[in-house]
């Protein structure tokens, strides 16, 4: 840990930094890699620290003196400005962002993405405070090529599909179709910001995830989350894989991803903080363009790799398909397609991600497989005598 330098070569100063969203799934790997790795202290502000609970105790733990948790509701609690200004850095995290709620609960989705966030902003432009604030790869919405018709050779054409910070659209549906509640929320934040930059000298990082997945992701409904709750795909498939239910495939599971794992794209964002000069101003894509897959054929790499690690078979039929409104319900919509380019970070941080889709989804099954396993198998049971 000692002597670190940054990407110059410059000795690395240890700095505090407000961390809000830092108890749910990025948040929980970023504390866990500023604490192992680095002197920098953590304010840590969630509305829940179960996943940071390993970090926080016992007393005696090598970095106890350097992250503290702060139950606050960013939504109405006047303890946030005070917070900001004890830090170096701002990093927010904090949102509703399971598709689920899109379509379901678009105004919450708005205020939380939009409303929320704009203290944070505003307090940070006021003070000085440098932000890195999460944003969304879904920002992009639909790519061009989405509008070709199905048999045009110019949908094998990047210039049509990969998505570039600086010059690809943002391309929503109508807005009966509420699932872009959440992307159109995130663009108008995105604008602020960067108006902010413009006009007031804010110094911002802005955030692109594109799929990031690993162990914490989200919950296992009926475990240690609510029992008709949706997660993200990652979940879903892993709570049918665990149920030995088929995985159910939305609207056949054409739809494409970039899936990256969580701890490469931490490493990423350990690079924005520790080298503001270069990260300041920028808005970056991070994902991992050579892990694309269809939903489907996700879908069948995760039953592989879920019955290696499990020892379990699969089952004759590992998946069924489900329309996007009998499984989201109305207002549905999706992405087709997201690959990331990754000029701008190459250039400013040169960082690459390294692990493959089947190396992530094996380490993250085996820790699935061994979280929830035994609890899923004593629920079953439970219900079935009742
Ligand atoms: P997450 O749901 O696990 O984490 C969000 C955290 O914010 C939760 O712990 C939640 O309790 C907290 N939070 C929400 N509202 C709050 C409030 N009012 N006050 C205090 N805390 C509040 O999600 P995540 O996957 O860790 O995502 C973090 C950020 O990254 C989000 O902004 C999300 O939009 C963005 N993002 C993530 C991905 C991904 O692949 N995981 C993709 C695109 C965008
Ligand atoms: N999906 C699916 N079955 C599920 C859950 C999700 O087919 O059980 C699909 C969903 O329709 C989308 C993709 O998987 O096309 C990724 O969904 P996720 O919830 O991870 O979020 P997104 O990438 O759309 O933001």
């Amino acid at each position: 840990m000692a002597g670190r330098v940054d990407l110059d070569g410059n000795p690395i100063k240890p700095i505090t930094i407000c961390m809000i969203g830092a108890g749910g799934f990025i948040g929980s790997h970023l504390c866990e890699k500023l604490m192992s790795e680095t002197q920098h202290k953590v304010l840590a502000v969630d509305v829940s620290n179960d996943k940071i609970k390993h970090l926080l105790e016992p007393a005696t733990l090598a970095w106890a003196d350097r992250i503290e948790f702060h139950r606050i509701n960013i939504k109405n609690d006047s303890r946030l400005e005070g917070l900001i200004k004890m830090a170096d850095l701002t990093i927010n995290l904090a949102a509703i962002c399971t598709p689920a709620d899109y379509n379901t609960r678009p105004l919450d989705t708005i205020y939380s993405n939009f409303i929320d966030a704009l203290p944070v902003v505003k307090y940070c432009s006021e003070n000085g405070k440098r932000l890195i604030h999460f944003s969304t790869c879904e920002i992009y919405g639909k790519t061009i090529g989405a509008f070709l018709p199905k048999d045009s050779p110019l949908r094998q054409d990047p210039a049509y599909y990969v998505l570039k910070e600086d010059a690809s659209p943002c391309i929503f549906g109508p807005i009966e179709k509420q699932r872009w509640s959440y992307a159109c929320a995130k663009q108008l934040i995105e604008r602020l910001i960067y108006a902010e930059g413009a006009e007031n000298g804010l110094e911002f990082t802005i955030v692109r995830p594109f799929n990031w997945i690993g162990p914490r992701m989200d919950f296992i409904p009926g475990i240690d989350g609510p029992s008709e709750g949706v997660p993200r795909v990652l979940a879903c498939f892993s709570n049918n894989l665990l149920r030995r239910e088929p995985l159910k495939l939305v609207d056949g599971g054409e739809s494409q991803r970039t899936f990256i794992y969580i701890k490469d794209a931490i490493e990423a964002v350990l690079l924005m903080i520790e080298n503001p000069a270069r990260a300041n101003g920028h808005i970056f894509n991070v994902g991992n363009p050579n892990n694309e897959v269809t939903v489907r054929q996700l879908a069948e790499m995760m039953t592989k790799v879920y019955s290696k690690v499990s020892g379990e078979s699969s089952l004759e039929t590992p998946t069924i398909d489900v329309s996007s409104k009998e499984f989201y319900g109305e207002g549905y919509d999706d992405s087709d397609k997201r690959i990331p380019d990754m000029t701008i970070i190459n250039k400013q941080l040169a960082w690459n991600p390294k692990t493959s889709l089947w190396d992530l989804l094996e380490s993250t099954l085996t820790y699935q497989h061994r979280t929830y396993a035994e609890a899923i198998k004593q629920a079953m049971s439970k219900s079935t005598a009742n």
